[in-house]
């Protein structure tokens, strides 16, 4: 004797819902969804499903006679297909309705509404969780176009509002699914689901301002209260659904249904049947003879318990024929429980046998074995009490039985829900790791970017620090040639002769620096001009120049290319002779004595005559071949010199050989040169100038 919670969460009764996209009257005046039936048409279809609720046939009549539309579109054939679909759901033509669904999953634009159609078939053949399947997937389909956040808000109800009066949210088919899904949640004890989903149907029935779907919705949330302790609240909402509903007779019923429901659930069962009764007045004013076949089914539960299985029997007989007449095998098959029960209550053993019999002839259909192992146990305790104990023994076990395998499915179940929440769990637990990998990767490409930049910024300034480098070093190298070349300039101005351009007394001392011994060799002839004082005395200093000038460059044109020139003095000039030999050397003192002197200096104020005087010598000095320091040798030059100057001037006087073992001997003819020449210790060589006219 249990309370028909099936009945009243049954999809198909409430499948007041309508069709696919269809209009509501009271939105027009926002702005309809291209592709949407016209407003008409939708009202008319809205209507038939909701008459077809309890007269299919005439309902599937209608639609057919229809006024066509000259040129119906393709959202509208869809729509008339799937109303004759539901409408033969209604029907209990599953057949029919299965081949429509068929037909429209053909048309790649009905593949997301034929869902619904399917879910409604499945759970009229008590296919519940292919049906919460398919309401599921119709659910997902919506969501994007019904938006389900924050409904507990006023933005969050607008939100879907708008998108419900836009007619861009089809609330008629999210109900009619969350209807479904939402029994099959109840059924499975996932209460707080169930509530979600009854609490989503009415901010949905809200939203399209549809009174029977909120009433409906409110009846749904009352029995879910209820079912969890929640009395108040259940009375709430059963409040707020009478109040919706008023004036609506048909509406009316149904709430006092669930005011029924509400009354069983918490063993009142007088109340129930109050309600029930309340409601079965109501329904047969509106004239629903299906809704009347539900109350009386309730009924019949509500008069079992309370041990009156007469009018049990009664209630439920009357209403057997209607739901026979829906091919409604739930409803027939809970009929029939408590026929069986008033049977075996009343005493007609027989008969309940029959009964039983057709029932489980009936139950061949059903998949459902909880339902059946509460009806065992309903029939077990029944035929106990009713003393009937070997048949309360065999369901007991039968019961029994089914009970274990129904724990062992609800644990399979369990375990399944488990792996889904783990399986869930495990996916955001990868996509947490796939974002955290993400950004990770995002870090390394930033870093990497920056590391480019770094390195780009390095190499630039390593090219800039490199080509800075190579300027400074040109610079540097420059500014070293620079130098050096100004070095040598310098040097070699400083070792030049300013006046004559020959080189000077430092340049010697240079060029003998770099001699390899210290030990001269080589041939030095000293060289002075004659009575210079008078030149400058007569001439003045700047004939004295020009002179000196054209002395300098007589003699270098006297001697050889190998030979160095070097003004030494004012007027004296020496010239360094290397690899020379005796012959040599006086013909090169004859040739410097005859260049100056043969001609003329072309001076400012006429023809001068210029001779000099020359000593030279050869060293190291025969025939000792004593070792002499280069600036000693060039005493010796100079002490010739100034013999050749004392016997005439005009002319050279050469050293030709020396007395002198060593060099104590040299230092002696050095001292008193004129008396080492007359006591011909030292022996020379004259070379005369040329003759004077
Ligand atoms: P001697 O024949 O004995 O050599 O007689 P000298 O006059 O040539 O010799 P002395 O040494 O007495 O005179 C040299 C003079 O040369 C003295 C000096 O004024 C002059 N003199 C030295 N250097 C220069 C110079 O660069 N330019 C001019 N114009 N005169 C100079
Ligand atoms: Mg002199
Ligand atoms: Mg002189």
């Amino acid at each position: 004797m249990k309370w028909q919670l099936s009945l009243l969460l049954s999809g198909s009764m409430l499948s007041l819902s309508l069709g696919f996209g269809l209009g509501l009257p009271c939105a027009s005046a926002q702005a309809q969804t291209p592709g949407a039936p016209d407003r008409a048409l939708a009202s008319q279809l809205n209507q038939l499903l909701r008459q077809g609720f309890d007269r299919p046939q005439q309902s599937l009549q209608a639609l057919g006679t229809l006024p066509a539309a000259q040129k119906p579109s393709a959202d509208t054939q869809r729509t008339l297909r799937l109303t004759e679909g539901r409408l033969q759901v209604m029907a209990g033509n599953v057949d029919a309705a299965q081949m429509i669904a068929d037909a429209l999953a053909v048309d790649p634009g009905a593949a997301q509404t034929v869902l619904l159609l399917r879910a409604e078939i499945a759970d009229r053949l008590g296919q519940s969780e292919l049906a919460a399947n398919f309401a599921t997937q119709t659910l997902d389909g919506l969501a994007l176009d019904c938006p389900r956040e924050g409904l507990a808000e006023a933005p969050g109800r607008a939100a879907l509002m708008d998108a419900v009066q836009r007619q861009r949210c089809d609330f008629r088919s999210a109900w009619s699914a969350l209807r479904i899904l939402g029994r099959t949640q109840f059924k499975e004890g996932a209460l707080p689901l169930a509530q979600a989903s009854a609490q989503y149907e009415l901010a949905l029935a809200e939203a399209g301002r549809d009174a029977v779907l909120t009433a409906l919705s409110l009846g749904q949330l009352a029995v879910l209260a209820q079912s969890q302790g929640q009395a108040e609240q259940a009375d709430s909402y059963l409040a707020q659904a009478q109040k919706t509903i008023r004036g609506d007779d048909l509406g009316l019923a149904i709430v006092k249904n669930y005011m029924g429901a509400v009354g069983g659930l918490r063993g009142d069962s007088v109340s129930q049947l109050k309600a029930l009764e309340e409601g079965l007045k109501l329904a047969k004013q509106a004239d629903a003879p299906r809704l009347i076949a539900h109350l009386q089914s309730n009924m019949a539960d509500a008069y079992l318990r309370l041990k009156q299985p007469a009018l049990a029997l009664d209630a439920a007989n009357q209403a057997l024929p209607v739901v026979l007449g829906f091919k409604d095998l739930r409803i027939e098959r809970s009929l029939r429980q408590n026929i069986s029960l008033a049977l075996i209550q009343l005493g007609y053993f027989d008969k309940a046998r029959q009964e039983i019999q057709r029932t489980n002839d009936l139950r061949g259909n059903s998949a459902d074995q909880g339902v059946r192992a509460d009806e065992l146990k309903e029939l077990g305790e029944a035929w106990a009490a009713a003393g009937q104990a070997k048949e309360a023994i065999a369901l007991f076990h039968a019961e029994r039985k089914l009970s274990a395998e129904v724990t062992a499915s609800n644990r399979e179940a369990s375990l399944q829900q488990l792996k889904v929440k783990y399986d869930s769990d495990r996916k955001q637990g990868d996509l947490a790791l796939l974002q955290r990998e993400r950004t990770l990767v995002d870090q390394q490409l930033a870093n990497r970017g920056l590391a480019q930049q770094a390195s780009v910024a390095v190499a630039v300034l390593l090219v800039l620090t490199l080509l800075f480098v190579v300027l400074m070093v040109r610079k540097v190298r420059s500014a070293r040639q620079r130098l050096q070349a100004n070095e040598l300039l310098l040097r070699a101005q400083s070792e030049r002769d300013p006046l004559t351009d020959l080189a000077n007394r430092r340049h010697l001392l240079a060029v003998m620096a770099m001699q390899p011994k210290a030990e001269f060799t080589g041939a030095l002839l000293m060289i002075d001009i004659d009575h210079f004082k008078h030149v400058n005395d007569q001439h003045g200093h700047g004939v004295g120049d020009q002179v000196i000038c054209e002395v300098a460059r007589r003699i270098s044109h006297a001697v050889r290319a190998e030979d160095l020139v070097v003004r030494w003095g004012g007027e004296e000039f020496l010239v360094f002779a290397p690899d020379v030999d005796h012959e040599t050397l006086h013909r090169l003192a004859k040739r410097i004595l005859m260049e100056v002197g043969a001609l003329p200096v072309q001076a400012q104020n006429g023809p001068l005559r210029v001779t000099v005087s020359i000593g030279f010598a050869h060293f190291p000095l025969p025939p000792a071949m004593l070792d002499l320091h280069w600036e000693q040798a060039v005493n010796w030059a100079d002490m010739a010199l100034y013999t050749a100057k004392s016997r005439g001037r005009n002319q050279a006087m050469g050293i030709a050989t020396v007395s002198a073992g060593d060099a104590e001997a040299l230092m002696q003819i050095e001292a008193d040169f004129d008396a080492a020449c007359s006591s011909e210790r030292v022996s020379l060589h004259q070379v005369l100038g040329p003759a004077l006219i």
